[in-house]
């Protein structure tokens, strides 16, 4: 069985408000969420939609919490690489150099108060992908109007829960696996 929507420019904002309906409706009826897209679509629109339909149709929902997962921190690396938000130079960051730390290397993964360079860091690069990390926004950052805000992560904001929202928000220096088991408690509570 199968859920259709047709999908036009004019109602797309009805569409999208109603997604969570649209979670809920197929999940409970092990419905497939499928989208017809009108031929003059928004790119936008039908990336958004593509992206949806896909994330719906992943019905085992560990399956589902951890496509996002990868696909959210996938995303935020690119954004950072792409317009090189955190603009080191000679491994100094933005920040660190605008408070005129010009020896504070590595960023906010190293930190005096937390100990020093964090453990999950191994020759410049981290061992984890720790999602909540990847969304933090330093104050230069948000100084800039650079804040990646869950509810602004179309796949974060509409698939999971306030409580769940706080576990990726503020799961810093954990592993994928520890956000998931969380995550999936969280799902086991729902039930
Ligand atoms: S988020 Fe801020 S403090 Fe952390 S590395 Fe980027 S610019 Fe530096
Ligand atoms: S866990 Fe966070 S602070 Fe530690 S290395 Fe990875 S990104 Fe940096």
């Amino acid at each position: 069985m199968k859920y259709e929507i047709e999908l036009n420019n004019k109602n797309y904002k009805k569409h999208i408000h109603k997604i969570k309906k649209y979670i809920k409706l197929c999940d409970k009826n092990n419905y497939m969420f499928k989208v017809k897209y009108s031929k003059d679509l928004k790119n936008e629109y039908i990336d958004n939609f593509k992206l949806l339909e896909k994330t719906i149709n992943i019905k085992n929902i560990e399956k589902r919490y951890s496509f996002i997962y990868d696909y959210v921190c996938n995303y935020l690396d690119k954004e950072y690489i792409e317009k090189n938000i955190c603009d080191f130079k000679n491994d100094v960051c933005i920040y660190f150099r605008s408070l005129k730390e010009y020896d504070h290397k590595n960023g906010c993964c190293y930190s005096d108060k937390r100990g020093g360079l964090c453990e999950n860091l191994d020759k410049d690069h981290c061992k984890i992908t720790s999602i909540s990390c990847k969304l933090y926004s330093c104050p230069i950052l948000r100084e800039k109007k650079i804040n990646y805000k869950i509810n602004n992560i179309l796949l974060l904001k509409y698939f999971f829960t306030i409580k769940q929202k706080f576990i990726i928000k503020y799961s810093f220096f954990k592993p994928k696996s520890y956000v998931m088991y969380k995550l999936m408690e969280c799902n086991n509570d729902k039930k």
